[in-house]
């Protein structure tokens, strides 16, 4: 395997740059996911977040958190690259609890700091599976004594059909702990809005390929338009991710949506710029268009 990696190495020049060809790539792949191992007992990810804002009021309900990799070598590594790749290595559980640890001392922190943001933290497939996630969840609450309104979890509609019992299972013991769930990606997948509302879940975010082309692509309005109205008319918080214009924004005010996040917002920064990024949000808020 060392050998492998030290070719996949050479062949392609570093992880960031494609290398071309087939077997190349398989190495380079294999070569990162042997790293990502040692990224997470070495301390070489990074929590970053995302506001999310409550489009009526204008004011900040949140954040996302988001896993970043600054590898030694190679520089960042896609963060959605090295979750595939985890998630198909079966791989991701050490992330899934490196991340959990992060989120729960970050959220302590800002608390002592005066900043009280729920934080989202997005969930894999193999972790609804996983039989001891709801004990270290509890684990966390005990430990950091957090409220279970700060914490939020994120399941996209492909983990959650791809056992829906056993996922069933798992979402009913997080509620039991008081916290929020929101599908991830809506509309990526094939299940119905219907079907989903059956699960105890509090929310639908609408996948960024849907809000991203809505002011100029009449299917993707049609599409965002009708899942803010189901979610509504299910009792469900209706989010916008990609919210990446002003455009989007106020077509967004004009369906009523819920809750936008997106680059017009903010870029995900690191944990510690959240406080000043929030004082300046709270003096000038969104840019005028
Ligand atoms: P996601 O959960 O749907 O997160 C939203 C992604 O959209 C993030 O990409 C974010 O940076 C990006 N984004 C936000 N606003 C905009 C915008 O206005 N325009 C565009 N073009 N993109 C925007 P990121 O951080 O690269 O993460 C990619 C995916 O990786 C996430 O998608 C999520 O599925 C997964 N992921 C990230 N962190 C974690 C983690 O800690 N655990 C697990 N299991 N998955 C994670
Ligand atoms: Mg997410
Ligand atoms: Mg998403
Ligand atoms: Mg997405």
């Amino acid at each position: 395997a060392n050998v492998a990696m030290h070719q996949a190495n050479l062949a392609s020049g570093g992880y960031a740059i494609y290398a071309g060809g087939q077997e190349q790539e398989h190495m380079r792949r294999l070569a990162l996911m042997g790293d990502l191992h040692r990224a997470v007992r070495e301390h070489e990810l990074r929590l970053f977040c995302q506001p999310k804002v409550d489009i009526a009021s204008r004011r900040v309900c949140g954040a996302e958190a988001l896993v970043r990799w600054q590898h030694p070598q190679h520089g960042s590594v896609r963060t959605a690259e090295f979750i595939q790749l985890a998630e198909e290595a079966g791989t991701i559980t050490p992330l899934t609890n490196w991340m959990l640890e992060a989120a729960f001392s970050q959220i302590y922190a800002w608390h002592e700091a005066g900043l009280d943001w729920p934080l989202a933290i997005n969930l894999s497939g193999h972790d609804l599976y996983d039989p001891r996630l709801t004990e270290r969840i509890r684990g966390l609450f005990a430990t950091w004594g957090i409220a279970p309104e700060l914490i939020q979890f994120e399941l996209t509609e492909s983990a959650l059909m791809a056992n829906p019992a056993a996922g069933l299972e798992t979402l009913i013991h997080l509620k039991q702990l008081g916290v929020k769930l929101f599908i991830d990606d809506y509309g990526t997948g094939y299940s119905s809005l219907s079907y989903l509302q059956k699960l105890p879940v509090d929310g639908v975010k609408i996948d960024q390929s849907f809000v991203m082309p809505m002011v100029v692509n009449g299917n993707s309005a049609t599409i965002v338009s009708s899942t803010i109205e189901l979610g509504h008319n299910l009792g469900l918080t209706v989010v916008a991710e990609g919210v990446e214009s002003a455009a989007i924004w106020h077509r967004l005010v004009a369906l009523k949506c819920d809750v936008a996040q997106g680059y017009l917002i903010s870029m995900p920064m690191p944990a510690a710029q959240c406080q000043a990024w929030n004082s300046t949000w709270s003096q000038n808020g969104l840019a005028p268009a």
